[in-house]
């Protein structure tokens, strides 16, 4: 029997050539399959500026970085990975978990109680959870109504839009980041990017990918240092004026991660057609509940379901196991961010966060990725309905 994870990649044999390509290549990094995969991300999103990197974690950072200053507050999920709130942490900002709207996004609404509240809350880490982009009319408000540094965690909704914009495009963010692992939309392996409308900004962030280093002469600090008395620029000079990492994509990652954006419109179009079949399933038989009604606009990385455990007669534990031995994953997205050990004991805990304290009781993710057969899918929802004792 063919075990279902919950997400993998699609790779075929058009990935393995492009990356063979660059192995008999000149550049393995820092080569022109970088630039052209962030013209592919560009073009794709609607951002002027793409920056790949060799994770979202990174990307994460380094838009923390750009932004956050020491001691300020943002706003994040309690429902996104980690990685979204350490950003935060990594740039000397403090984390403040904002409760979700019942369908997993957080709560704009509540985010204005909050930014009320606190005028020490300077920017807002906002997570397309599952892939269904964040409504950017009301984010685009709460910008400029407390004037916040907007970043959107879009490693979920690559391919997902909201009023004709696409994820990613930062239509309102000042930055927005990607994830190409494996389980995401695309992937490189590891990697992942920010994008941005602002030069400034695209600036800072390709600068803290190589060491904060600029070989860009307009920008020179020390110009005595940097040109000769001809005012001629010395062809050895670079500056480092900001303490950067070295973040970089290698151009094997980005010859598959180019080859994958021309498959990601057929990827998503298929996540779409599998939750539909997921909805229909569940709306006939009922005991199991998508987080949301079908909404075209999501990506669909995850397909989230929620469920009364008590009324399908057993633990979320015992159903793990069961789909395990009938070799299905599942998996939980998230255990909430506040409830993760470092977190608790810096005193963080699900007091204020009712919505998403019921929503991490009831949750669980089924598989969702788009090599997925219609036979894979129909196994997955016979063998949910098969195993509850009702
Ligand atoms: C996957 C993911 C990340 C991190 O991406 P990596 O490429 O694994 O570092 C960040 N945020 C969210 C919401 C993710 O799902």
């Amino acid at each position: 029997m063919k075990f279902i994870p919950y997400g993998k990649q699609s790779i075929d044999q058009s990935d393995i050539d492009a990356v063979v390509e660059v192995l008999k290549s000149d550049f393995l990094t820092t080569g022109p399959s970088v630039e052209n995969f962030e013209k592919s991300i560009s073009e794709y999103t609607g951002a002027i500026y793409a920056t790949a990197v060799s994770s979202g974690t990174a990307a994460l950072h380094i838009a923390a970085l750009t932004l956050i200053k020491p001691g300020e507050k943002v706003l994040v999920s309690p429902i996104t990975f980690a990685a979204t709130s350490n950003a935060v942490l990594y740039a000397g900002g403090i984390p403040v978990f904002a409760d979700i709207e019942p369908e997993g996004n957080i709560d704009f609404d509540i985010c204005v109680e909050m930014l009320r509240a606190d005028s020490a809350i300077r920017h807002i880490f906002v997570t397309h959870m599952t892939g269904r982009p964040v409504d950017q009319d009301k984010l685009r408000q709460l910008k400029e109504m407390f004037d916040l540094g907007v970043v959107e965690d879009c490693a979920h909704s690559l391919g997902g839009e909201f009023g004709g914009h696409m994820a990613g495009g930062c239509d309102v963010a000042d930055m927005s980041i990607l994830s190409f692992h494996p389980v995401k939309h695309v992937t490189t392996g590891e990697g992942g990017a920010v994008t941005t409308n602002s030069e400034r900004l695209h600036r800072k962030v390709q600068a803290l990918r190589t060491h904060g280093i600029t070989r860009d002469e307009s920008e020179y600090q020390f110009r005595n240092l940097a040109f000769d008395i001809n005012g001629n620029v010395n062809p050895w000079y670079y500056e480092m004026q900001d303490l950067g990492f070295n973040y970089r994509i290698t151009d094997i990652q980005c010859a598959l991660g180019i080859s994958q954006m021309k498959k990601l419109d057929g990827f998503v179009a298929r996540r779409r057609e599998i939750a539909q079949a997921y909805d229909a399933v569940f709306a006939k038989n009922g005991y199991f509940v998508p987080l949301y009604d079908y909404d075209r606009r999501s990506a669909y990385h995850l397909y989230v379901i929620q469920t009364n455990f008590d009324a399908v007669g057993m633990t979320r534990a015992e159903l793990f196991n069961k789909m395990r031995e009938n070799g299905i994953g599942l998996q939980v997205h998230y255990i909430p961010v506040p409830m993760l050990p470092y977190y608790a004991e810096k005193g963080y805990n699900m007091n204020d966060l009712p919505t998403a304290s019921k929503y991490y009781e009831r949750c669980f993710s089924i598989p969702m990725f788009p090599a997925m057969s219609d036979d894979d899918v129909r196994r997955v929802t016979d063998t949910l309905y098969k195993i509850i004792s009702i």
